[in-house]
């Protein structure tokens, strides 16, 4: 190993430690930019004697482990798995900390991955689920049971945006000897660390803003070093063990693109919160947009606690529409902002998450309305986007383009729409 130039331990800002952490010149060549060590296996010196930790890359690769210091070293974390996908992530958290028995508290508004994760995967190994509007921590305080063993909290959340309080959550979790665990996928740790607020779990889709480029399908864990989690040795225990022999790590490439994709994400979510609430602000006078959704806008019921907890209110902006018909009508009339599932892309995405990313969950408890639309805002000048969506609105009022036949709303409603095995994702 190099002598390196910036030390893990110095403190430094987040700009600096988002280029640098994990992020040294290659030892042997000097190359700047570490190179992809496309390797299943690596020698040893004599039995059990490796290198550099590295024995079998299902445990554990050097870009891997690249990632993994940065991300520890941007959430202020002292443990980070950087996984193959942000559900892998929560299958991390779920297999290694439940057993039968137990309950998990998931919030109201939720990634539909993690409710059908939760209910195709672990009920049947006899875990139950219980979901409790978290922006209410009384209602919390009255779920919380002799079984509960993780409450789950998406904050700010897909797609609904609610706004759950941390530190208060953090709080019942603890008194209870409940875990806490976030994902913290829309926020980054550029604008919210759960684990300085008092979670014991992060959990991140870093296929979102954390990679930002959509070219990878990832995810990490991440925990703190026990200051405020009281049970962070047996947590990582369990962690590690679980991820040493089902091998969810990502790959020696996703690895290296997502640190590469890093060394922007201050820019980037600086740039996404400009524009998302320039783009809140303008959906706010039009006519045809019942509802503005954003953290940012002071008419969010969470905006106090998000800008309490958050530096940012992120870049993702919900809405709904007067009707469904101009929901879907709109979702294909824009033209710069492209539709499609997942966000945090630096390219402008919109989605209609009953149809699409909500789908598998119609008809249950986290269903989402078909007159709601998700639109992740990217990097683009701004009054490109606001044109487009000018543009799109005043299609929907001239019936310009009829919706897709694949946007056919009668499945919204359906409750066994997920029985068709449609996509939940993003
Ligand atoms: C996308 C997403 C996930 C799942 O991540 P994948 O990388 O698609 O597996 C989990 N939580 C949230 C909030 C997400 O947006």
């Amino acid at each position: 190993m190099s002598s390196p130039r910036f030390e893990p331990t110095t403190p430094a800002g987040i700009s600096t430690r988002s280029v640098h952490s994990g992020a040294m010149p290659e030892a042997r060549t000097g190359s700047v930019v570490a190179p992809i060590f496309q390797t299943s296996t690596f020698m040893m010196d004599t039995p059990g004697q490796t290198r550099a930790g590295f024995d079998y890359a299902r445990t554990g690769t050097p870009n891997r482990s690249d990632l993994e210091q940065a991300l520890c070293e941007l959430e202020r974390a002292t443990f980070a798995a950087a996984v193959n996908s942000g559900t892998s992530a929560e299958v991390a958290v779920f297999s290694a900390l439940l057993r039968p028995g137990d309950e998990v508290i998931l919030p109201r508004d939720v990634y539909g991955g993690t409710f059908r994760l939760l209910q195709n995967e672990y009920v049947r190994w006899g875990v139950a689920i219980r979901t409790v509007d978290l922006t209410d921590t009384e209602a919390l305080a009255a779920a919380i049971n002799e079984n509960t063993a993780i409450i789950w909290v998406e904050t700010p959340s897909n797609p609904g945006l609610d706004i759950i309080d941390i530190a208060e959550t953090a709080r019942l979790a603890h008194a209870s000897n409940a875990l806490l665990a976030v994902d913290s996928t829309f926020a980054t740790p550029i604008l919210q660390r759960p684990l300085e607020l008092g979670a014991d779990i992060v959990v991140h889709s870093t296929t979102k803003f954390i990679n930002g480029h959509s070219d990878v399908i990832g995810g990490a864990v991440l925990t703190g070093d026990g200051t405020s989690c009281p049970r962070a040795a047996e947590v990582v225990d369990r962690l590690e063990s679980h991820l040493a022999s089902v091998g969810l790590g990502i790959s020696p490439f996703d690895a290296w693109l997502t640190r590469r994709g890093i060394k922007t994400l201050p820019v980037r979510m600086k740039a996404h919160c400009e524009n998302a609430q320039a783009v809140a602000e303008w959906l706010e006078t039009r006519d045809e947009v019942a509802d503005v959704i954003y953290p940012g806008l002071p008419s969010h019921p969470g905006h106090k606690v998000a800008k309490r907890q958050m530096s940012g209110f992120g870049g993702v902006v919900s809405l709904r529409t007067d009707t469904e018909e101009r929901a879907l009508s709109l979702v294909a009339n824009t033209k710069l902002i492209t539709l499609a599932e997942s966000l945090g892309g630096v390219e402008s995405l919109i989605d209609h998450p009953a149809t699409m990313t909500h789908l598998s969950v119609a008809g249950s408890e986290v269903s989402v309305s078909g007159r709601f639309i998700r639109l992740s805002v990217g990097i683009e000048d701004i009054d490109d986007i606001l044109a487009d969506l000018a543009q799109a609105l005043d299609a929907t009022a001239e019936g310009r383009a009829e919706a897709p036949s694949d946007l056919d709303s009668s499945r919204i409603a359906d409750p066994d729409a997920s029985a068709v095995g449609v996509s939940v994702l993003a």
